[in-house]
């Protein structure tokens, strides 16, 4: 798929704009990647459409193409329809804060329960209760039991013969009693939606006003994820999902259809069945692999990079030949810099070292400097641009005025333009002495 992506994105080269006609086919491959990451149908037209209001008539800049700017397109149109809302369990209310799982038998609510409770304790240092209202099966009571021991929280015991409401007021009333933060409740499921069942969590849900509603669903289930997420969205005011099963090797398509249909956020994904495997859910990295993985989530990158790979490369050849660094390869370095995305989303992109010590840096100032300094640069006549030396008092008051900035900072601009300037030709330098050491120079 990804091949044939990349051929057509190479078939648009040299168009300006983002057309009906020059998109079918991409959008046609798009749908398709969806689908196969099992996408329900429907919701892979709404998401196309969508992508199509979006990317008709976008001018497309820069040396990109149309294709390449439809995937740019389509991946944050994913990333942001998956990633909106992420975000750590509520626990904004009275003491113990209520947490409801709901979803199908075998998605993975009894083991994400214990994940979560390990989650809550480690993480948010809370003390956390849970308890069983699955009557039906006596195994799962015991397997709550189990799992809650090795996540090093407090089970409150169940029996099937009781009624899970009263179960849930039970456990509610010992975790008040003995100042729980939280209480987990798992429940039962059935292989199926059936109308008893939901009947069933309505009532618990009526009974134990829960600040998370949480459906837990199986990140293989395939298109008829969408039914189970209508049925639980009709009978529940979800408040958020939890995706389970990501390490098997399904695309996930799931992510899309559930959160477009419940309209809830996406808040944790499940990555193994052991107890640590909880992750909060990353939108960017889900999107790659509905899209198709690999190649494609390179090409997005690259497009949304933006890095302009003709200007960059004549850049290179001039700073190598250390001939005629000027002004305009100045501003250019300043706009590539803007097009990958400013500095505050490239450090995004770093590693935490990295973003720890740029913590220091402040982000948005320099930000505001580098467009300053873009603006000062596009005051400056073409001639200027090429000889800066010939910048001389009159000119600089006249290129402040045109930039509205202080005759200062044309100053402070031209001494920085002079050391980078200067800096080029010592790196020439350098670069050649190691050339004559190898010949024995
Ligand atoms: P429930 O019926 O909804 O309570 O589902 P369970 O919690 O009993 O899980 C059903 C099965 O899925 C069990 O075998 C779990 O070990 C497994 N499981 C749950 N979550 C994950 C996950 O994120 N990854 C993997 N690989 N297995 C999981
Ligand atoms: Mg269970």
């Amino acid at each position: 798929l990804s091949d044939k992506l990349s051929r057509l994105v190479k078939q648009m080269r040299g168009q300006a704009r983002i057309t009906e006609a020059n998109v079918q086919d991409m959008l046609r491959e798009v749908r398709m990647a969806l689908l196969e990451a099992d996408v329900a149908l429907p919701v892979v037209r709404d998401f196309i459409n969508r992508v199509k209001d979006k990317a008709l008539g976008a001018e497309v800049v820069g040396s990109l193409n149309p294709g390449q700017a439809l995937v740019g397109i389509v991946n944050r149109e994913l990333v942001a329809t998956i990633g909106e809302g992420v975000s750590d369990i509520n626990l904004q209310a009275q003491p113990p804060a209520v947490i409801l799982m709901a979803g199908l038998q075998g998605a993975g609510k009894t083991t994400t329960t214990a994940k979560l409770a390990k989650h809550l304790i480690e993480k948010r240092k809370k003390k956390v209760l849970t308890v069983s209202g699955d009557v039906y099966r006596p195994a799962a009571i015991e397997q709550l039991k189990t799992v809650t021991a090795q996540a090093g929280a407090e089970w409150f015991p169940s029996t099937p013969d009781q009624k899970p409401v009263d179960i849930a007021r039970a456990a509610i009333d010992y975790a008040r009693k003995q100042y729980f933060d939280v209480l987990l409740v798992d429940t039962a499921g059935r292989l199926a939606i059936d109308e008893a069942m939901m009947k069933e969590i309505r009532e618990l849900h009526a009974a134990l006003n829960p600040v998370e509603t949480l459906f837990v669903v199986d990140a293989m289930q395939g298109q008829d994820a969408i039914n189970t997420a209508k049925a639980f969205k009709e009978a529940l005011p979800l408040t958020g999902i939890i995706l389970t099963k990501l390490d098997g090797d399904s695309r996930g398509g799931a992510a899309l259809s559930v959160r477009q249909i419940t309209g809830a956020p996406i808040k944790f994904a499940g990555t193994s069945e052991k107890i640590d495997g909880l992750e909060v859910f990353d939108a960017e990295r889900h999107a790659g692999r509905i899209l198709g993985m690999g190649d494609i989530v390179a090409l997005v990158e690259q497009v949304q990079a933006g890095v302009d790979m003709e200007a960059a490369q004549k850049l290179a050849a001039k700073v190598k030949s250390g001939e005629g660094f000027d002004l305009n390869d100045f501003l250019s370095q300043i706009q590539q810099m803007k097009q990958m995305g400013g500095l505050s989303t490239l450090m995004d992109k770093m590693p935490a070292q990295i973003q720890a010590k740029a913590g220091q840096v402040d982000m948005d100032r320099a930000e505001r400097d580098v467009r300053r300094k873009e603006g000062i640069i596009c005051s400056m006549t073409a001639a200027e641009r090429r000889k800066p030396e010939i910048i001389k008092a009159t000119r600089k008051r006249r290129i402040a005025a045109g930039a509205g900035v202080q005759v200062q900072e044309v100053n402070r601009l031209l001494n920085e333009f002079e050391q980078m300037q200067q800096m080029m030709k010592k790196m020439k330098g350098g670069a050649m002495m190691k050339l004559m050491k190898r010949f024995g120079g």
